[in-house]
């Protein structure tokens, strides 16, 4: 008997193995195909004849905690205490996972705002805890009286994504001022606040949750340097969280990984010393800003995108199809791969929306917006 009845392959797999298939090009999945900063490809070379293979100490290198803490201090002006706050994770894929395991129990509720991304449900169910899905408004705000609504007794943990893939919206601090109130009304409540993309905005600047006093004891932030630095096959993230928080999870994270891919982290520490991560913000921007002036004679109506690497876009003028086979045509007949929105909610809501990942060469988005442009 399955243990996840209802969890089946990813929808990046799935698009990206069909867009290879059919040698589209795979606007899907998100991840960057342009190359990697050669500063960091040559520290890697460097390394590799270094003695950097061994494992490193279960909470990550020394030096890279030492950064982060410093990152940290600079871009949102808080102090963390790196031997209790700090954990270094195989991504954020695994630093979710892993928190989930350590503070959720069975019969627990964890509230989902929908559109939201995969892989937040699956370790809640291996928890025997619920998944409680809650819509965001149709501008992809969150709607704070029906997520108040949908706390109960056994409400356990909110799930935030900001900046939010895939729609692109940020949270404001209006939001996190509805968060604090509701929070203030039920003190066993953690937040899990996904930052993946927090450098990744444009217009207005991101508000992470770490500059939010009143979350700080109760609310674990899970970064990515697969998005910061382009490097999203190095799997390299990490989480902070309260000591007490931290305790429970480096419980669950010692018998899952242990410690986190040696090079990959020496790496990224020395590279922490030649970079700046506000430059990724504007780098986005133009691609964002590129891709929609590219797009903007064809039929696609192009949404608001304040943050991430995703462009949302509506085809109801070209087509009365559902968004999964919409895209499997766009494929196969049009040579370009996207994500079908409706993947991203519980009951699969078809809204006629599918989400495009700019983090592509500028030739490349000019290929797919003159092959999107012709439909
Ligand atoms: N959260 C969000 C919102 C993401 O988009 C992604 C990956 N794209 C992740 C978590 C997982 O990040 P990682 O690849 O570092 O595991
Ligand atoms: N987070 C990536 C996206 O949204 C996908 C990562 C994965 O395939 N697991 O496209």
């Amino acid at each position: 008997m399955s243990k996840l009845p209802h969890i089946s392959t990813s929808i990046f797999t799935v698009m990206s193995k069909m867009a290879a298939e059919h040698n589209a090009i795979n606007l899907s999945q998100g991840f960057p195909n342009f190359p990697v900063d050669e500063r960091l490809t040559t520290i890697v070379a460097k390394l590799a004849k270094e003695n950097v293979h061994q494992y490193t100490p279960m909470s990550g290198y020394p030096p890279l905690l030492s950064k982060i803490v410093t990152l940290v201090k600079k871009s949102y002006g808080r102090t963390l205490q790196a031997d209790t706050e700090l954990l270094i994770t195989a991504g954020a894929t695994q630093a979710i996972f892993t928190t989930i395991l350590a503070l959720v129990k069975t019969n627990d509720e964890v509230l989902i705002l929908d559109p939201s991304y995969d892989c937040y449900e699956a370790p809640v169910l291996l928890c025997n805890a619920n998944p409680v899905r809650v819509a965001l408004n149709d501008d992809y705000t969150p709607n704070w009286e029906i997520i108040e609504k949908a706390c109960t007794p056994k409400t356990k943990m909110i799930i935030i994504n900001n900046p939010h893939n895939p729609t692109g919206k940020i949270l404001k601090q209006s939001d996190f001022e509805s968060l604090e109130i509701l929070l203030e009304k039920y003190p066993d409540i953690l937040v899990l606040s996904d930052e993946v993309y927090e450098y990744i905005t444009f217009e207005e600047k991101h508000i992470s949750a770490h500059t939010r006093k009143k979350l700080l004891n109760r609310c674990v932030m899970i970064s990515s340097f697969g998005k910061s630095f382009h490097v999203t096959g190095w799997k390299v993230g990490y989480l902070v969280a309260p000591e007490y928080l931290m305790k429970e999870i480096k419980k669950v994270h010692q018998f899952l990984v242990f410690s986190v891919n040696s090079i990959c982290q020496v790496a990224i520490s020395d590279y922490l010393d030649l970079v700046s991560v506000d430059e990724i913000g504007k780098f986005y921007q133009e691609k964002r800003d590129y891709f929609r002036q590219l797009l903007k004679d064809s039929r696609f109506k192009l949404m608001p995108c304040e943050g991430t690497y995703f462009q949302v876009a509506s085809y109801a003028a070209i087509s009365n199809e559902n968004d999964v086979d919409f895209c499997k045509h766009l494929i196969v007949e049009h040579g370009v791969a996207a994500i079908p929105i409706s993947t991203f909610y519980d009951d699969g809501k078809d809204l006629k929306l599918i989400r495009f990942c700019f983090a592509k060469d500028n030739a490349t988005l000019e290929e797919a917006a003159k092959r999107l442009c012709a439909i």
